[in-house]
């Protein structure tokens, strides 16, 4: 598969030169020429296709010629140890019922839905990295929330250290423990300053002459393609059994009271006759995870089509309903990883489809936060289920959305205990999955430095 930038279609990459830049020469994001489809036979075995498998089907086409499948056999098994279970809202009852249902993305290491993407970027670049002479040095700038699925994803990848950036005591307690309590090929620094601060020094540093002598740097954001390309499996996997209204049993992460937990096997779901296509509402920020969506779509699963789900920063719903494109300024709401006026996957997005395909694909809805906390609260007055504030702002806009036809799911992009103080202000205690207790139980070990690129130059090259 070639690769393209999405400012100027004349020069061709690989993937691997996509994946381990990150950004193209001009600027601009890497799109894969065309979207490739699934065979018939995959698309019709989805339902029966483990998650490793379907993985594999849909990530193959991207990097073919570039990585070998018995090596992406690997990385996917390796990389998607947990998945996806599409569960109802509601366990306990064995008769088809038509309440949307929750695609769970937090089963992985650090809760929520970027483990996805970050895993398999990180044992990516370990093989298109194999014999390289220097270790690839990874540099992150983080406020907070991606900076722990990135150390996670890398942790303990060989060929690979990382160092992420955070204004230090301005991230949560869990979020600065699993950024720094990792430890090993993992190093932390609180930067006695802002996110914004913290950025600009990762930007400077891959500028500095005497850094780009010496290591060799690289970033591992959000709009890095390896990130994307599995983020479309999942849609695929969860189409497959929510066209046959089929939904999983609770996992142990299920965010459920005890007294509404236990009897999902087997559990059915929808309103309407089996066979329909369905649709998926995504909590979207920086549009990343909804793009993916889009691709999986594109290459024939089951998808009807996509609700996007933002809060009040609703630049891709305004410009769904007017074709205008307008960035502006953030504003803080209570779904605060969606806080985003200029969603960087939106270059992607247009450049693939235009504002009329996209229109038919997406129906874009915004989300108060007053509406969030109403939701959290009567999602669970009735069903004992703990929404996240960005399931919740998923959930909202299905209900604010008249007349869709076939299976609803929403995206459930993180999980509540990540969000625990605006949950529990609406729930009381919500439950603690396994993997976060781990993190809570480990040591933060972060060197501070201040604001300066001489701190960060002697820090990279001393460790
Ligand atoms: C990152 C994130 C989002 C937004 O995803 P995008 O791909 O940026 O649209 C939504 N919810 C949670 C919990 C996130 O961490």
């Amino acid at each position: 598969m070639r690769y393209y930038s999405t400012k100027n279609s004349g020069q061709a990459f690989s993937f691997s030169e996509a994946a381990l830049s990150g950004l193209a020469p001009d600027g601009g994001l890497f799109i894969p020429q065309v979207i490739p489809r699934y065979r018939e036979t995959a698309k019709n075995s989805l339902l029966s296709m483990s998650f490793p498998e379907i993985a594999i089907e849909t990530i193959m086409p991207f990097v073919e010629g570039e990585i070998p499948g018995s090596v992406l056999e690997d990385l996917c098994a390796e990389a998607f140890s947990f998945d996806a279970p599409l569960v109802p809202v509601n366990s306990g009852l064995d008769k088809p019922f038509s309440e949307p249902a929750l695609m769970e993305l937090f089963h992985g290491p650090t809760a929520a839905f970027k483990d996805f993407g970050a895993r398999f970027m990180a044992r990516t670049f370990s093989y298109l990295r194999r014999g390289a002479e220097r270790p690839l040095r990874i540099l992150v700038a983080t406020s907070g929330d991606t900076g722990g699925a990135v150390a996670d994803g890398f942790f303990g990848v060989e060929g690979i250290s990382v160092t992420i950036l955070y204004p230090k005591g301005r991230v949560s307690e869990l979020q600065e423990k699993q950024i720094a309590g990792l430890g090993g090929n993992i190093s932390a620094l609180a930067v006695e300053g802002s996110f914004d601060d913290c950025q600009a020094m990762v930007k400077s540093a891959f500028t500095d002459r005497r850094l780009q002598e010496q290591l060799a740097l690289s970033s591992a954001n959000s709009i890095n393609i390896s990130r994307l390309i599995p983020q479309a499996v999942y849609y695929s996997a969860v189409a497959g059994k929510a066209q046959s209204g089929r939904c999983d049993s609770d996992g142990e992460a299920t965010p459920r009271t005890a007294s509404a937990r236990g009897t999902a096997a087997g559990t059915t779901f929808g309103s309407s006759a089996p066979k329909t296509p369905v649709t998926f509402c995504v909590p979207s920020g920086n549009f990343g995870n909804l793009t993916a969506g889009l691709y999986a779509l594109s290459m024939g699963a089951p998808i009807a089509g996509f609700i996007a789900a933002t809060n009040i920063n609703k630049t891709v719903p305004d410009y769904l309903e007017s074709g205008e494109y307008k960035t502006r300024i953030s504003r803080a709401t209570i779904s605060n990883a969606m806080d985003v006026g200029a969603p960087s996957n939106f270059e992607r997005m247009a450049s693939h489809w235009n504002h009329a395909e996209l229109r038919q694909m997406i129906q874009g809805v915004f989300v108060t936060d007053d509406e969030t906390r109403q939701t959290i609260k009567e999602v669970y007055q009735n069903y004992g289920y703990y929404l996240d504030p960005h399931g919740a702002v998923g959930w909202t806009a299905v209900k604010k959305t008249p007349d869709i036809a076939g299976n609803v799911v929403v995206a459930a992009t993180a999980h509540p205990a990540k969000f625990s103080e605006t949950v529990e202000s609406i729930t009381g205690p919500t439950p603690v999955p396994a993997a976060i207790k781990k993190a809570l139980g480990r040591t933060a070990q972060a060197e501070t430095i201040p604001v300066d690129l001489s701190a960060l130059r002697d820090f990279l090259l001393s460790t």
